[in-house]
């Protein structure tokens, strides 16, 4: 799996129909619980990857940068160097 996409619901007003008015702190207390399930299937899956997995995507910026790599400034290089720093040398 390359890419995956996480959602997660803070509150259903929309669509159905409940006596319940939302509440800020119902969002909040929902959105709080949902940043810990995100946190842990994050570690889940992170730890389930295989290290040594590669296919196309993985290179995928290697031919979408177009600045020549002379005119790339020192702080950009430094900032960027977990994503692209390898395609930058
Ligand atoms: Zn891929």
């Amino acid at each position: 799996m390359c890419y995956a996409v996480m959602a997660h619901v803070t509150d259903r007003d929309v669509g159905h129909a409940t006596d319940e008015a939302v509440t800020v702190t119902a969002v909040v207390t929902n959105l709080l619980a949902n940043v810990q399930l995100a946190k842990q299937a994050i570690v889940n899956l992170a730890s389930a990857v295989p290290m040594e997995a590669d296919c196309a995507c993985h290179h995928a910026l290697q031919e979408a940068i177009i600045t020549q790599r002379d005119a790339v400034p020192e702080r950009a290089r430094k900032e960027l160097e977990l994503l692209v720093g390898k395609y930058l040398a």
